[in-house]
Parts: structure tokens; C-alpha cells; sequence
């Protein structure tokens, strides 16, 4: 099947911990992810089955399951060392970002989608100068209003953790006046994907 795999006979080739690692078919264009995991080295390892060189190719990689956004864009550079990494460091999300236009994943900081050309405009962030009056609160208004806060902090813990679709979290961040609600709730999808029962696949 590699063979065929190789001369095209075979168009796509799919398995299960099979020819994620190792296997060196350079004529291979793309591959499909399909597999969540969290370690680093196995995401790494299944990309690297599309990008063994070939003249004139260009690898397509779709990432189904996340993996891009929990453990990095492949191309980014990697630090690698035998001494171990500390865990907070280990922990830290990677700084991948997806364009709104054609879901091409890349590092936050790129001002332009390699695919497809978006631009993304820098975040403003503007100061909201109001008139008020100081007002001396005393205990019992302190404490009323640290009340007022938690409850409507737990409004919003509620009302995120119903949506449970990508929409419905997209609808939340419009209603809270976000400024991009589709990277909040991609955001809050893949940190619920990694905490929640993934967290066990290897
Ligand atoms: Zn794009």
C-alpha cells in the first residue's frame, strides 16, 4: 500500500498508529489529522509524513482535532534540550493563531496570512474617559458590591460553560462586546479540549 501510496495508485492512506512515524513516502502531499494528542513529538512526527522533500510540492496539512493550536505551528522554532523543561513552561499555550478567512493556522504575531493574504489589523485599545463623583463607601456597601461583582462573575462562568458549541461561544463573545468573539471562542474550545477528557490520551 505504501508502494502504491508512492506512485499514486493509492490517493489517501489512512490508519491507526501505523505510518504516523517513520515512514518515508516523499511524493506524499498532505496529511489529515485526525488524532488528538498531547505530546509534542508524535504531532510533530505525523506532520513530518507530508513535508519529506520533493521538488516542486507543497504540503497541505488540515488539522481536525487541535492539534496545531495545543502544541504549536510545526514550523516554529523549537528549543530542545536534554536538560528538561520546567513545568509552567511546559504548560504555556502556544502562540498559534487562524486566519478568519481560510482557517490557515499560523504564529500569532504574523501581520498576514501566508495563504491566502488577510491582513490583520492591530487591536486598538482606546481609554473610556467618563465624569463621576468619588463617593466614600463604607463596609457594608463594600461588601455588597464585592457580592454584586462575584455573582456576576459566576453569571458569565455559567452562561460559558452552556454554550457548547463554537457558534454559541461565538454568540456569548458578541453579546459581551468582544472585539474578535471568533478567536475567543476557538480560544476557549481548544483549552476546554486539553483539560477536559483528552487530557489523558497520550
Ligand atoms: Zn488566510
Amino acid at each position: 500500500m505504501l508502494e502504491q501510496l508512492g506512485s499514486g495508485e493509492i490517493q489517501v492512506l489512512t490508519s491507526c498508529s501505523l505510518i504516523g512515524e517513520g515512514v518515508d513516502v516523499p511524493s506524499v502531499g498532505g496529511c489529515i489529522l485526525l488524532r488528538p494528542t498531547q505530546s509534542e513529538a508524535l504531532h510533530l512526527q505525523m506532520i513530518g509524513r507530508c513535508l519529506r522533500p520533493q521538488d516542486g510540492k507543497q504540503a497541505v496539512i488540515l488539522d481536525h482535532v487541535g492539534n496545531i493550536a495545543r502544541l504549536g505551528h510545526h514550523l516554529k522554532e523549537r528549543h530542545w534540550s536534554l536538560e528538561g523543561v520546567r513545568r509552567r513552561e511546559r504548560q504555556q499555550a502556544p502562540s498559534v493563531k487562524t486566519c478568519p478567512q481560510c482557517f490557515c493556522a499560523m504564529a500569532s504575531a504574523a501581520g498576514r496570512c501566508p495563504e491566502c493574504g488577510h491582513r490583520f489589523r492591530p487591536e486598538r485599545r482606546s481609554l473610556k474617559v467618563v465624569a463621576g463623583e468619588l463617593q466614600e463607601l463604607g463596609t457594608q456597601e463594600l461588601r455588597a458590591e464585592e457580592r454584586r461583582s462575584q455573582e456576576l462573575k459566576q453569571e458569565r462562568k455559567r452562561e460559558q460553560l452552556e454554550a457548547r458549541s463554537l457558534e454559541e461561544l461565538i454568540a456569548v463573545g458578541q453579546r459581551r462586546g468582544m472585539k474578535n468573539p471568533h478567536g475567543w471562542a476557538r480560544h476557549v474550545l481548544a483549552a476546554r479540549q486539553t483539560k477536559g477528557h483528552w487530557s489523558r490520551i497520550a
